[in-house]
């Protein structure tokens, strides 16, 4: 593989405070070498080594950020859900209840329509920027298609989650602790070969905490490292089960105690914000500030789903990070890229320093700032992942 040479950058972003400025360790006027797909140097363009052989792609006075890490989707699905979304603009509330709309469409649909539409989804995602991405079983619900659902994600991604326990089946109704027993057998031998993760929805009208903390447990048992959804549609046990867990993340945290800011500030616990569906469902957003001044390490991610965030943009997460969630753009951005590596326990990912993968994006403005100052605007000008271009979307 040919070394890339990347010149003329206004701002890069290396997310390494020994290589530049502040906490996103920024060099103005910067160059970037990769060679063999990892960053071999990053610095001023003045003091840029002698690359022989080198690609040289001059980026024009742009800024230059780390790929983004969507450390949460849930992309391999089919069907859509428009008409609840419509619904629910008119006044409607969200319930967990409308996943089961989801299943029944994966379970009818073929893996050739399953893997369409995650392909086109992973695409969308990568032309947006997003270079890493974690994607969640959770609408098949049934051995035979969790399985496939996995296996299939797994050909997009490494990052692949067992969530097996997303809901309670409509055929398991009233039978949830049965349920669970699947999961953590049978459901958990036939997907555990496909997956790094295992997830569980904590939440009021999904399962309770002593339900997934046994899921998680059985999940340990089978070299699977836990997430959990937490705090999402009302308070609970969702962070508590995840500290006790060892889990790297806990998603959503709209609705969190001090005990669990407490607990997020002082476990090797992530908090996931996931601001694109708080906007989707017109839900509240999580204190991102209360978060950071506790001194927790933060993600965003978008949360892909049909049912309650159907974006792949984590420009528009890192915009509404900064308008609605009291964060700042370089809080934002950081959360976005190194936060995500962060809560998929990946050291090699998230930044631009020596030794991690040539993840980056190259942005249609002189500053990262941009992404939240011009929201909604495309401003990814190209997208490269270890070192290599990204195709643009046909
Ligand atoms: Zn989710």
């Amino acid at each position: 593989m040919t070394p890339v040479l990347f010149t003329g950058i206004g701002q890069l972003v290396t997310n390494d405070p020994a290589l530049g400025a502040g906490p996103l360790g920024t060099i103005d006027g910067a160059a970037l070498l990769i060679d063999a797909g990892r960053v071999a140097w990053a610095g001023p363009a003045a003091a840029a080594p002698a690359a022989a052989g080198a690609t040289i792609v001059d980026a024009g006075g742009r800024a230059v950020v780390p790929g983004f890490v969507d450390s949460h989707t849930h992309a391999v699905f089919a069907g859509e859900r428009s008409a609840e979304f419509a619904a629910r603009m008119s006044g409607r509330p969200y319930t967990a209840g409308g996943i089961a709309t989801t299943v029944a469409a994966t379970r009818r649909a073929s893996d050739g329509e399953l893997a369409a539409n995650l392909g086109r989804i992973a695409a969308e995602a990568a032309a947006s920027g997003t270079t890493t991405i974690e994607c969640k079983s959770g609408y098949g619900l049934r051995v035979e298609d969790e399985e496939r659902c996995l296996r299939l994600a797994r050909r997009v991604t490494a990052e692949t989650t067992f969530l097996g326990a997303h809901v309670v089946p409509p055929e398991y109704a009233g039978r949830a602790d049965d349920y669970v027993r699947l999961v953590c057998t049978a459901m958990l031998d036939a997907c555990a070969p496909h997956a790094r993760w295992i997830d569980v929805f904590c939440d009021r009208g999904a399962f309770d905490g002593d339900q997934a903390a046994e899921i998680l447990r059985a999940g340990g048992r089978r070299g699977l490292a836990g997430r959990v959804h937490a705090g999402q549609l009302g308070p609970g046990p969702g962070v508590r089960v995840a500290a006790e867990a060892g889990a790297a993340s806990a998603d959503h945290c709209t609705h969190l105690s001090g005990a669990d800011v407490d607990l997020l500030a002082t476990a090797p616990l992530v908090a996931t914000l996931l601001p694109a569906c708080d906007f989707s469902t017109r839900a509240p957003y999580p204190d991102a500030r209360r978060l950071l001044d506790a001194g927790v390490t933060v993600a965003l991610a978008t949360d892909c789903n049909p049912g309650s965030s159907f974006t792949t943009s984590m420009p528009l997460c890192i915009a509404l990070a900064v308008r609605e969630m009291g964060m700042t753009p370089g809080e934002a951005l950081l959360a976005a890229t190194a936060g995500g590596a962060k809560a998929l326990r990946r050291d090699d990912i998230g930044r631009l320093s020596p030794g991690t993968r040539g993840d980056l994006v190259v942005l249609d403005a002189p500053s990262y700032i941009f992404l939240a100052y011009r929201p909604g605007v495309a401003l990814v000008e190209s997208v490269w992942r270890a070192g290599e271009r990204v195709p643009n979307r046909a």
